[in-house]
């Protein structure tokens, strides 16, 4: 239904780690795909 497109977006999936597939939180200052323990290799 085109009235859930908000709930949509608040329901996307959130980011995973392209390294390990991790859930990444959201880091604003943080502009890659991988999370904190991935990023400091
Ligand atoms: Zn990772």
């Amino acid at each position: 239904m085109i009235e859930n497109v908000v709930e949509f977006f608040k329901n996307l999936p959130p980011k995973m780690c392209t390294s390990c597939g991790e859930q990444i939180e959201e880091q604003h200052e943080c502009y890659s795909n991988k999370c904190d323990k991935c990023n400091c290799e």
